[in-house]
């Protein structure tokens, strides 16, 4: 699976703001009309280049194909996994860095529909450093453009995987999704350009996919969380705690050296408080690492009493790592401590193990080797 390479430094079109767009198109002499159809026609899920513009008159269509790049992303290589339920590429950008994507169907239950969550990055790479996760252990690259998130979104978009609809027959209605910002790099420490990528992936001349349907995960960078408060009220927090005492969190999310526990969760408490959002508290199981009972009865603590669930991540361990996720016993055990505070809980399934889904992984296997080529497809 390949985005169509392109040379060169133009912008993405995806990134293209309207104004510029239209200022571009009027030094053509082009109505201001024309800057809805480039958009509309970029990201109908059908294109494949910026070529498929037809509604454009052709001299036209060849000038926006050289002023712009289709996509930010050079090439993807891809892996399905559970059944066809889950898939993650690694994208490669016109300067070499390289970061995933995944994408993970829920089947429908009873007479609901399916759902589909798109997981993207906002760094290549990660500055915060957990021990326990392959991204975090292989450093920091650089930032992400907004374009550049919201290509990952648009691959997966112009996937025809995607378009087999909510019930995942040929022909049916195309899914709605979910995008979580729980890839590669703190979310946070990228703020401006994460923003940007949301209002992007909201605007209704584009994806129009509505604020709700968009979750920030954050490892606690409590100033990102205030702005997202003022600036992005009707997006979805997701705080990774993974410990509950600030001398375990300073080994498993060292940023809490910088923001304990007692700060990260204040905010989460404001969110809630001025949005009237319920905030996701994630919990990675480690286990002998930060699932013990203590632990469990530390988090009911820290999440009693306010408008936030737990969600609890049996770790998807990173090969030839020392650590290894809680059995389901223990997860059942800690998950009960929490439920018996009150406190609502769900326990996440691990997806794609088959196919290093876990953060970081996948990169680190291709690390080296040309992007579709290094690793076999796994069949679906
Ligand atoms: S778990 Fe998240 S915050 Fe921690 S190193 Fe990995 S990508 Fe960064």
């Amino acid at each position: 699976m390949t985005d169509r390479p392109v040379a060169g430094n133009q912008p993405a079109i995806s990134e293209v703001d309207p104004e510029s767009l239209t200022a571009w198109l009027a030094a053509r002499g082009e109505p201001a009309y024309r800057a809805a159809q480039v958009l509309a026609g970029a990201h109908r899920p059908t294109a494949t280049s910026l070529d498929d513009l037809t509604d454009l008159p052709r001299p036209l269509r060849g000038a926006v194909a050289d002023a712009f790049r289709f996509s930010s992303i050079v090439g993807s290589h891809a892996l399905v996994a559970d059944g066809g339920l889950t898939a993650k590429a690694v994208h490669e950008l016109a300067d070499g860095q390289r970061i995933e994507s995944v994408l993970m169907r829920y089947p429908a239950r009873g007479k609901g529909i399916g759902r589909t969550t798109i997981c993207i990055s906002s760094q290549a790479g990660c500055a915060v450093g957990c021990p326990f996760c392959a991204t975090g252990q292989a450093g920091f690259g650089r930032q992400l453009t907004a374009g550049e998130i919201v290509d990952q979104v648009l691959h997966w978009h112009r996937d025809p995987w995607l378009a087999l609809g909510a019930d995942w027959r040929p022909g049916g209605v195309r899914s709605h999704y979910n995008i979580v910002f729980m890839g590669m790099g703190e979310p946070l420490n990228n703020v401006d350009r994460v923003f940007h990528a949301v209002r992007l992936l909201n605007d209704p001349a584009r994806l129009g996919i509505g604020a709700r349907h968009i979750t920030v995960s954050t490892s606690g960078v409590v100033p990102g969380i205030d702005r997202m408060i003022d600036e992005l009220p009707q997006v979805n927090l997701a705080i990774s705690l993974h410990a509950a005492s600030d001398e375990l969190r300073d080994e498993l999310v060292p940023i809490n050296r910088k923001w304990p526990i007692a700060e990260v969760v204040a905010a989460g408490q404001r969110f809630a408080a001025r949005t009237r959002r319920r905030v996701s508290l994630e919990y990675v199981l480690i286990d002998g690492m930060n699932d013990a009972p203590a632990q469990a009865a530390g988090l009911a603590a820290l999440a009693s009493g306010w408008l936030c669930h737990v969600n609890l991540i049996p770790l998807n361990p990173t090969p030839g790592s020392r650590w290894s996720g809680t059995d389901a016993v223990g997860v059942r055990r800690f998950a009960a401590t929490i439920e018996q505070a009150g406190v609502p809980v769900t326990v996440r399934d691990t997806r794609g193990r088959e196919i290093e889904a876990a953060c970081g992984q996948l990169h680190a296997q291709l690390a080296g080797r040309p992007i579709g080529t290094a690793v076999p497809m796994v069949p679906a």
